[in-house]
C-alpha cells in the first residue's frame, strides 16, 4: 500500500486559487485527491481548476469569503454533502496589512485576524463532525516565519500566525481521539502575490531574504506540494500538533 496515496479523498484548500494554496492543491490532486479550491477571485479560481485538470487531476472552485462564517459553513457542509465526505482541510487563505502597531487601526486588526485566524477556527469547527463521521481527517494550517519571529511591520499578521499554530495544537489535542491530525506548515519567504507587494513596500527585503536563506532563493508554490501530501496522507498518521518550517533553512540561520 502506498501511504502517500490520496485516491478517493476529498480536500478543501482555502485560498487554493493561487500562490501557496494552489501549490498545495496541485500536490494533493497529483496524489489522487479531489480538491475544492475556495476563494473570492473566480477568474483566478477558473485558471487554477484548469491547471489542475490539465495535469490530470480533479478540482472545483467555490466562491467563498472566509471572513463570513456562513460562507465557510456552507462551503464545508456543501462539499461534504456533494462528495459524501470531507477528509482534508487546508486553512491557507491569508492577508497582511504592513504597518507598525501604533499605526494599525482596529478595523485593520480585525480584518487580518478574521481572514487568517478566525476563518481557520470556523472551517475546522465545521469540518470536525464530517471528519469524525469518516473515521478521521487531516487539518493543515498555514503559519509563517512570524509564528516564530517578530516583525515590527506586521503586528496583526504575527498575532494571527502565532495564534493559528496554538489553535491547531488545541485541536490536535482535542481531536486525537477522533483520529484527526492537525499540523501547521510555516513557509519561509515564498514568491507569490502576497510577497510581491511586500517587496514593493519594504525596501531591501529581496536582498535580505536572499542573504538570510541558506538555500539562497525564494521558495516557489510548488515547494509546498510534498509537505501537503505528507500531512494529508496516512504517512503522517502519528504526526500531530507540529509546526514544520518549509523555508530553505531561513529559521535555522543564526
Ligand atoms: P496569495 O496572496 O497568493 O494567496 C492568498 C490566498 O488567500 C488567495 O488565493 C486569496 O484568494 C485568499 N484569500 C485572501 N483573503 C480571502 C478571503 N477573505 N476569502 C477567501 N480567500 C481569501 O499569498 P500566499 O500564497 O503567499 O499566501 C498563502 C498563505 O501563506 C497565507 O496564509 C500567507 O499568510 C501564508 N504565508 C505566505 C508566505 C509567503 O512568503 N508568500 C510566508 C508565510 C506565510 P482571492 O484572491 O480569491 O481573495
Amino acid at each position: 500500500m502506498d501511504s502517500f496515496d490520496l485516491s478517493g479523498r476529498v480536500a478543501i484548500v482555502t485560498g487554493g486559487n493561487g500562490g501557496i494554496g494552489l501549490g498545495m492543491a496541485q500536490g494533493l490532486a497529483a496524489a489522487g485527491a479531489t480538491v475544492v479550491l475556495a476563494g473570492r477571485n473566480a477568474t483566478k479560481g477558473a485558471a487554477a481548476v484548469k491547471q489542475i485538470k490539465d495535469a490530470g487531476g480533479k478540482a472545483e472552485f467555490e466562491n467563498v469569503d472566509v471572513t463570513e462564517e456562513k460562507s465557510c459553513r456552507a462551503l464545508v457542509d456543501g462539499v461534504a454533502r456533494k462528495h459524501s465526505k470531507l477528509n482534508i482541510l487546508v486553512n491557507n487563505a491569508g492577508i497582511n496589512i504592513r504597518k507598525p502597531p501604533d499605526q494599525l487601526n482596529a478595523a485593520e486588526w480585525r480584518s487580518v485576524i478574521d481572514t487568517n485566524l478566525t476563518s481557520a477556527f470556523v472551517c475546522s469547527h465545521a469540518a470536525h463532525p464530517h471528519m469524525k463521521k469518516a473515521g478521521g481527517g487531516k487539518i493543515i494550517n498555514i503559519g509563517s516565519m512570524m509564528s516564530i519571529f517578530a516583525a515590527g511591520f506586521a503586528p496583526a499578521y504575527a498575532a494571527s500566525k502565532g495564534g493559528i499554530v496554538q489553535f491547531g495544537r488545541a485541536c490536535a489535542t482535542a481531536w486525537a481521539k477522533d483520529n484527526i491530525q492537525v499540523n501547521a506548515v510555516l513557509p519561509g519567504w515564498i514568491d507569490t502575490d502576497l510577497t510581491r507587494n511586500a517587496r514593493r513596500e519594504v525596501a531591501g527585503l529581496h536582498e535580505r531574504v536572499l542573504a538570510r536563506t541558506p538555500a539562497a532563493r525564494w521558495g516557489m508554490p510548488g515547494d509546498f506540494a510534498g509537505i501537503a501530501v505528507f500531512l494529508a496522507s496516512a504517512a503522517s498518521d502519528f504526526v500531530t500538533g507540529t509546526a514544520i518550517p518549509v523555508d530553505g533553512g531561513f529559521s535555522i540561520m543564526g
